[in-house]
């Protein structure tokens, strides 16, 4: 869109999606001075879900990933791979390591026949385990896994440079202030997006909009330098290096509005992560902390609408 007349967009939310949203567009039309943009969220940093969350790359959440899921992870794997090899990584809490999946228990016969998944050739070093890897693993019992080179980011960090970057473009606006329908917005802007997470189910009335309750528990352990996702007879767990932490996982639990800890979660996660590494054994503390994934039956919504009202929303 060249934008000759002005052409004033909204962004309602501001977690991850709704920041990375916006500089995608400043980056799309730098120096179009017709181009102004609000993002307007009833919460910023550090209140958002992505606040809270583990940070990896990894496209999960889709037996059979939608092409474009897969071209929206590879866009962002190219970004972290080019911002890694910036003056910015520091300050964006990024880092670039080598993560390692192990199927087994549950998943044996999802994955006995197709062990690859579809996003390996996004990344880089992608290779399946072979049988004397397998073995270093054999305390879990793994049937097969993958390692490739991934990121992992501090969410709280990234977004805080996402919002440093946008606060210093003259056209982007902050407004803190919740939304309870669109219509509220249809006189002061040409397009809006909706960037709501689990917001989107009053807003958009989407009732497909459900959440997926995540526990973590966020430990001091500075021997962890890489990324483990493993099956146990418990249930799935993860074990994730940031920046200045490392965050034990997880729990999926779908239609879960409780963001209070459950002392029986922290038990499961701590037991999990302690199989695949033993070293977690000794870990007596950490820091517990529970966010709602907006989780959609039909995976992310990405379209056009226009309303009765005509008012154009992009979701
Ligand atoms: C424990 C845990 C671990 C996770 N680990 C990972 C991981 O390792 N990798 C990964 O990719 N993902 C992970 N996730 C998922 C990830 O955090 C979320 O998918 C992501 O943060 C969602 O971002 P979002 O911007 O869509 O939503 P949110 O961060 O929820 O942002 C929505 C924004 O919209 C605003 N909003 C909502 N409704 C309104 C309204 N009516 N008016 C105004 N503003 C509104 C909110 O205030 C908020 O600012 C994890 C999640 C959890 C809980």
């Amino acid at each position: 869109m060249p934008f000759s007349n002005k052409y004033h967009i909204t962004i309602v939310g501001a977690g991850i999606i709704g920041l990375t949203t916006a500089c995608t567009l400043l980056k799309e039309y730098p120096f179009n001075d017709n181009f102004y943009l609000t993002i307007i969220s009833e919460k910023f940093s550090p209140d958002t879900t992505g606040d809270i969350s583990a940070g990896y790359w990894e496209p999960y959440g889709f037996e059979s990933i939608d092409k474009r899921i897969l071209r929206w992870a590879g866009y962002t794997y190219d970004i972290f791979l080019s911002e890694f090899f910036s003056t910015k990584t520091a300050q964006a809490g990024l880092m670039k390591m080598s993560a390692y999946t192990l199927h087994g228990y549950h998943d044996q016969n999802k994955h006995r026949n197709n062990p690859k998944p579809q996003f390996s050739t996004l990344v880089n070093h992608f290779r399946m385990l072979n049988k004397h890897e397998i073995e270093m693993f054999n305390h879990l019992k793994p049937t097969s896994g993958f390692v490739m080179s991934t990121f992992a980011i501090e969410v709280r960090y990234y977004l805080r440079e996402l919002q440093r970057y946008l606060s210093e473009d003259r056209r982007v606006r902050f407004v803190k202030k919740k939304i309870h329908t669109f219509r509220e917005l249809m006189h002061q802007t040409d397009l809006i997006i909706n960037c709501t997470g689990l917001g989107a189910k009053q807003l958009a009335n989407d009732q497909t909009v459900r959440p997926a309750r995540g526990q973590i528990i966020r430990i001091h352990a500075p021997w962890i330098k890489s990324v483990y996702n493993f099956d146990t007879d418990e249930g799935e767990g993860y074990i994730i290096p940031q920046a200045n932490s490392v965050v034990l996982g997880g729990t999926f639990q779908m239609n879960d509005w409780n963001t209070e800890a459950a002392e029986s979660d922290t038990k499961t996660i701590l037991r999990m992560c302690a199989k695949c590494l033993p070293s977690l054994k000794q870990v007596q503390h950490g820091k517990v902390q529970v966010g709602l994934r907006p989780y959609r039956d039909d995976g992310v919504r990405l379209e056009h609408e226009k309303t009765a009202d005509g008012i154009n929303i992009v979701h």
